[in-house]
């Protein structure tokens, strides 16, 4: 009997345990499909043994795995606001939609400011600029995405413990100039910003409400791509590592994590970047589990996407069963630095001849092949010469550069990658997790509005 009953209250203990973690990290690679995913492992492989399988992510790894249906309430292909809202509140809303509902109404209230109610403290990290749409959805609420000042503000009054990762985008130098700051309003509302190294390393105080914000924000607010970055500059790892030690605490904390440029990179169909974003973001994700590690039956991670982005498919009819990875190895710029150095090209007026080579040693073309240098050509001359720019705006490009896109377009072909879009697709996407309710909750098919009614009964205490 007395055997009976301690079992009884170990497994009663266990279920309880089971059901509340302390500490739940929620990671969103914004884009991440499998796709992703796989173009991350497969990059890993090419740097090593180049055997199939042999470097998995993080992710992967991790035992419980499953799939989301991403659409919103208005069409199958969402957008970033309207599946983080799905995931941060609970409800579908049409695309474009930051925290609220189909009516536009601010009805509900995101897991994150749930944590907060319930005594748990919060950080919101992010690769991008912190009122973009997938951060923004823990925080604020607008029928607009795109109202960035107004989201920006909205951060002073959210209690959330720790911002960490991109600038404003909704900051003053980009409005109306009576209008106060995001930085200011944070800071009379008690947030520390910590902005250069020094204030960022050597900032420990864990009473603090604060703002960790990168030095090196690109324009739109968010920080350099990964294959971009100098040595010692910050990473998102960098952000997720000082959080953690601020945030961490005995009642436990929620963290939202997002890899943003994943999507970014994933838009402008650039595999190498991408591939480069995701090992990234699973760099945070090894962080986050030495942490379960130490903490095994509190914690609970999550890792998901909003949506797929670019339609990436492994694998083309011209190079049918075979993948050449070892070509995106070579690339070492991202389409975005490369199109900010056409924009200085064409200041000082320079020739093709003059800056052919460096082409090439930035995509790795060791050599190219007639067709592929007409098509360097031509894009060149679309890009830099004035008399072609009608013929240029007829043309379907992305927001870069002709030039820009089509070495992109052949580091695709060379490696036997594939994109159907420059935007989202309705696919759905991959939900790995660990912890002692991630079995339970997050294995098999799921709606993206699941994993909220799942993660709010744990941080409803
Ligand atoms: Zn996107």
């Amino acid at each position: 009997m007395k055997l009976f009953t301690l079992l009884s209250l170990l497994i009663i203990t266990t279920q309880i345990q089971a059901k509340n973690p302390k500490y739940i990290f929620f990671f969103i690679g914004d884009g991440m499909g499998l796709g992703q995913r796989s173009i991350a492992e497969i990059y890993k492989n090419a740097q090593n043994s180049d055997k199939p399988g042999s470097t998995p992510l993080r992710m992967s790894l991790l035992p419980t795995q499953g799939f989301v249906y991403t659409h919103s309430a208005d069409s199958y292909i969402t957008d970033s606001a309207a599946a983080g809202t799905a995931m941060a509140i609970g409800k579908k809303t049409f695309k474009g939609g930051v925290g609220v509902d189909v009516h536009s109404r601010a009805s509900s209230i995101s897991l994150a400011k749930l944590a907060t109610k319930n005594g748990y403290k919060t950080g919101i990290i992010t690769s991008v600029s912190i009122d973009h749409a997938t951060p923004a959805v823990f925080y604020a609420t607008d029928k607009s995405r795109k109202h960035y000042y107004n989201i920006a503000q909205q951060l002073s009054s959210s209690n959330i413990d720790y911002f960490g990762g991109g600038c404003a985008n909704g900051s003053s130098k980009r409005n109306k100039k009576d209008r106060i700051d995001p930085t200011q309003l944070a800071k009379e509302s008690g947030y520390t910003i910590l902005q250069s190294k020094d204030e960022f390393y050597n900032f420990h105080d864990k009473t603090k409400k604060v703002w960790a914000m990168d030095d090196n924000c690109q324009k739109g607010a968010d920080l350099p791509y990964v294959i971009d970055q100098k040595a010692g500059q910050r990473n998102l790892l960098s952000y997720v590592k000082k959080g953690i030690e601020l945030v961490d605490n005995e009642k436990g904390f929620f963290f939202m994590i997002e890899g943003g440029k994943i999507d970014w990179a994933s838009h402008a169909n650039d595999g190498a970047t991408l591939a480069r974003e995701v090992i990234d973001f699973d760099d945070s994700i090894e962080y986050a589990y030495q942490f379960y590690l130490k903490h095994k039956r509190d914690t609970l991670i999550i890792v998901t996407a909003d949506h797929e982005t670019g339609g990436l498919g492994l694998g083309t009819t011209k190079h049918q069963y075979t993948l050449y990875p070892k070509t995106l190895i070579k690339q070492k710029i991202s389409i975005a630095a490369f199109n900010n150095k056409i924009a200085k090209w064409k200041k000082s007026q320079v020739s093709f001849f003059d800056k052919l080579n460096e082409i090439k040693t930035l995509f790795g073309f060791d050599s190219l092949t007639k067709k592929e240098y007409a098509r360097i050509r031509k894009s060149w001359l679309l890009t830099m010469n004035p008399k072609f720019q009608k013929q240029k705006k007829k043309l379907i490009y992305s927001r870069y550069e002709p030039l820009s896109d089509e070495c992109i377009k052949i580091v695709s072909e060379r490696t036997g990658i594939g994109w159907t879009t420059n935007s989202h697709t309705a696919i759905t996407v991959p939900i790995s997790s660990i912890g002692a309710t991630a079995t339970k909750d997050f294995s098999g098919y799921m709606d993206n509005t699941d994993i909220y009614h799942k993660l709010a009964q744990y941080l409803t205490k």
